[in-house]
Parts: C-alpha cells; structure tokens; sequence
C-alpha cells in the first residue's frame, strides 16, 4: 500500500518523516514514475494528474491546498474521496493575513502610503473600531478562524454562509436576504468562499453596489471570483475606498494590469496562506487513520455542493 507525494521536495521529505514514524505500514514515494500504480491507495498533489487512471485502487486523493477548484473533479472516479487541506497552519495563517488587512483598510494604509509616495502630510479623520463594521463571506474553516481573531479588536462582525449557522459573539446570515443584509451593514467585506460555480464572478459591479459608499474589500478566496473592473470602477467612482486583494485570475497578472499601480489596491502574490508540512502531514495522517477505522476524513469534499 503506497502513498504518493507529488508536491515539492522540501515538504515532501518532512511528510516521508512523519509517514515513516506514523505509518510505517504504508510506504511512501515521491515518484510517480517508479511506483508500482496498483499499490497507490492516496495521493496528495495540487493537480489532478493526467494519468490518474492509472491509480486504479487509489481511495483517497489529498489536496496540498485548501480548495479543491482546480481539481477537474469531474475526472475523479466516484470511487475515490476528495479531501481538502484542513491544517492549523493554514489556519494562522490566514487569521494573520486578513487580520493585517482589514486593520490596514481600517487605518487607511492604502491612502497613507500612497501620500507618502507624494511626500503630502495629511491625516485623516480616525473611525472607532466598535464603528467599522466587517462582512465575512464564507463562514466555514477559515471564515470563522478569521472572525474568531478579529474579535478582541472590537469591531462589529458578522458573517454569510451557505446554510444557517451559529456563532457566538457573530451576526451569521445566510441566503439571498441575508446577503443583501451583510452588504448593506459592512464596511470591510472580506471574502473567503470557495470557488464553485455559485461563486465565479461573485465580487462584481452588482455586488459592490451592495456595500456603503466607502467601504472596502479584502479578496482572499480565489481570484476567479473578482471582476477586476468593476473593482477598479467603484474604486475610482470612489464607491469603495480601497482593496487587499491577494488572489487574481491570471496569477501572476500581466505587466500592464491596472491593479499593479492602482492607489487604493495593495496587492500580494497569493501568499495569503500557505500550507504548512509538518502539520499538515499531521493532519493527512490522522485523516489516513480515520478512513482506516472507517471514518470520514476531516475535509471531505461533497461533489453535489462542490466545495
Ligand atoms: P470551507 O470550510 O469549505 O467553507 C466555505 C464556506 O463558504 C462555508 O461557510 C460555506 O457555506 C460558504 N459557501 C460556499 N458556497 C457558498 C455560496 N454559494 N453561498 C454562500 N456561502 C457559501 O472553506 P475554507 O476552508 O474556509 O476555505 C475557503 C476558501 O479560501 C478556499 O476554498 C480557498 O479558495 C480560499 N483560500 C485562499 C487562500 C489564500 O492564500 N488566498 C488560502 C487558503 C484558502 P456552508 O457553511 O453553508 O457550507
């Protein structure tokens, strides 16, 4: 029985020690050429790959990432279980990045920097915490991690899921009423859904209309979401007043974008989260254990909802 890493090397040997102290039952290879395919029963990769029919006994197919939108899912028999990264590094990580960004949106650094480009000194009127209200979509692992870290600061929060859920200390919306509510009640909306085809083009002109005038946005779910120009349209018609954006369709963007010079956007190459090998291996592990005893991994995908 043969588990198949095919992902980076430097993670790969962090899982190939763990696996080896963990379950030393299962062998484990980091080379797809000169595995034995038969005995392949998990594989963890970021692609599906091409020749995954080969794999005829595989049971589980790991994500190194925490979605699974770039899996041609459809090419996975329904045999095989599709599980996504859930790892408290991914976690932190996350928590920190949008933490960063909406006290960057609340403090105006987008504008502070931008005057410092101009060399202009010039302050701008402070808005209380317990004033700026934040708007979470997606209310699952990483929506609600954030939510949770972003409660000491005293900001009024509220979240919007698919389904009715309950937070304490959490305005939890959900459906199509419920999002009209988060819109029309924040003032740093945040994005954290997954990409499905619900949620491709979700951030566009008709959503932003939604929102206040001056509020902002912080884009880390996946740039497939994002209309880019009706981004840059409620920027410059100064209905939003600036933007974390940190996933972009392309990724890399090209040269000319108009995101890479825009004042109110502060941009970053997709580094929002990362996945972290030593817990993440942890967390694969205990999934291999679970399935084994008969339980569902933690992370498993629901084809129907997609996500
Ligand atoms: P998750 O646990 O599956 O949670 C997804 C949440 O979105 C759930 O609350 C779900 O509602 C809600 N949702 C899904 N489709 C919806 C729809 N059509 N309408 C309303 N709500 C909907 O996912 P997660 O682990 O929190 O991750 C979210 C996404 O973050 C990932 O899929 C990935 O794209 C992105 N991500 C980005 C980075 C980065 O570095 N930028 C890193 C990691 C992840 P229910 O609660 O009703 O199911």
């Amino acid at each position: 029985m043969t588990f198949l890493f095919n992902s980076d090397a430097k993670r790969g040997a962090i899982f190939a020690e763990a696996f080896a102290r963990e379950l030393p039952d299962i062998a484990f290879s980091m080379d797809p050429k000169s595995v034995e395919a038969d005995g392949v029963r998990y594989l963890i990769t970021w692609t599906v790959p091409d020749d995954l029919a080969r794999y005829r006994n595989l049971e589980i197919l790991f994500s190194i990432g925490a979605g699974i939108d770039q899996f041609r899912i459809d090419a996975v028999p329904a045999s095989v279980k599709v599980v996504r990264m859930v790892e408290d590094g991914i976690i932190k990580m996350m928590q920190e990045y949008v933490t960063l960004a909406v006290l960057a949106l609340h403090r105006d650094l987008p504008t502070y920097l931008d005057q410092q480009r101009r060399r202009t000194w010039q302050t701008i009127a402070p808005v209380q915490a317990s004033e700026r209200r934040i708007g979470v979509l997606g209310l699952g692992m990483l929506g609600s991690a954030v939510l949770e870290r972003l409660q000491p600061f005293g900001f009024p929060l509220s979240g919007w899921s698919r389904s009715p859920r309950e937070i304490d200390g959490i305005r939890c919306l959900s459906g199509r009423d419920g999002l009209d509510t988060l819109l029309a009640t924040t003032d740093i909306l945040v994005c954290l859904l997954p990409l499905t085809d619900a949620t491709r083009g979700f951030l566009n002109a008709e959503l932003f209309a939604g929102l206040p005038a001056g509020a902002a946005l912080v884009h880390v779910g996946r740039g497939a979401q994002l209309d880019h120009q009706a981004l840059v349209d409620a920027l410059d018609t100064c209905h939003l007043s600036g933007a974390v954006v940190d996933v972009t369709e392309p990724e890399p963007l090209p040269a000319d974008h108009a995101f890479w010079n825009h004042p109110k956007i502060l941009l970053t190459p997709h580094i929002a989260s990362v996945t972290q090998a030593e817990t993440a291996a942890a967390a694969v592990i205990g999934n291999i254990k679970r399935h084994q005893t008969g339980l569902d991994p933690i992370g498993l995908i629901d084809r129907c909802r997609g996500y």
